[in-house]
């Protein structure tokens, strides 16, 4: 169990053994629908490392990691040396903010604070350009959305079932919680992506996993 997790994030946190099955059940699922899936996981927890990063290269997926950039180096949370080694693993690097508040309660000021901040930190980290940013809560607006592209970002993730049909830059991640069925999941959502496009992976479909 993660240091300093809120009790209620509990039911996102997936056992070792559990990442590993819903790895291997979302490269089945690749196959049989034609689509890429990008594991994402927000948050900074230690296990991203110590747990994910692993299992990421023996399924030779890229996944992202949302970082809010206040956690690095505090106990429980990845450290400055892990970031910049899932960048030389070829992970992407995105920004979680600076404290994991949501970002519909700070004043314009404040958000632009966050999204400009963390991504400088986590550029100067990796040597590489930061180009997503993970909605806490997966909590967002058309304000959030201008502040995002303002400060230099060209992806918004966010979480939820239905295709992002007005803000080309949103992507609605699916929230995998303990004891899903992940493939009636997925199922679920290409149905509805299909209903607007021909091919699901013409659209930004991203897949969230949290693990502890
Ligand atoms: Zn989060």
């Amino acid at each position: 169990m993660p240091h300093g997790r809120p009790e209620a994030e509990r039911v996102y946190w997936l056992s070792a053994a559990e990442l590993e099955a819903l790895f291997a059940s979302l490269a089945e699922l690749e196959a049989r629908h034609d689509i890429d899936i990008q594991p994402d996981f927000d948050d900074a927890n230690e296990s991203d490392y110590l747990v994910a990063l692993p299992l990421l290269k023996r399924f030779s997926k890229r996944g992202a990691f949302f970082v809010p950039t206040d956690r690095i180096d505090q106990p429980g949370f990845l450290t400055s040396r892990q970031i910049r080694h899932l960048a030389q693993e070829g992970m992407i690097l995105g920004s979680h903010g600076t404290d994991h508040v949501p970002w519909t309660e700070l004043s314009n000021n404040e958000l632009s604070r966050q999204l400009r901040h963390s991504k400088r930190v986590l550029e100067n980290l990796t040597g590489n350009q930061v180009k997503g940013a993970a909605a806490p809560h997966g909590l967002w607006s058309p304000r959030v959305v201008g502040q995002v592209l303002a400060a230099g970002y060209e992806r918004l993730h966010t979480c939820g079932e239905r295709p992002c049909e007005q803000y080309g830059m949103l992507n609605h991640r699916l929230v995998v919680r303990r004891g899903d069925d992940v493939g009636a999941v997925i199922s679920k959502k290409l149905q509805i992506l299909r209903r607007v496009a021909h091919k699901a992976k013409d659209l930004h479909d991203r897949l969230f996993v949290t693990a502890a």
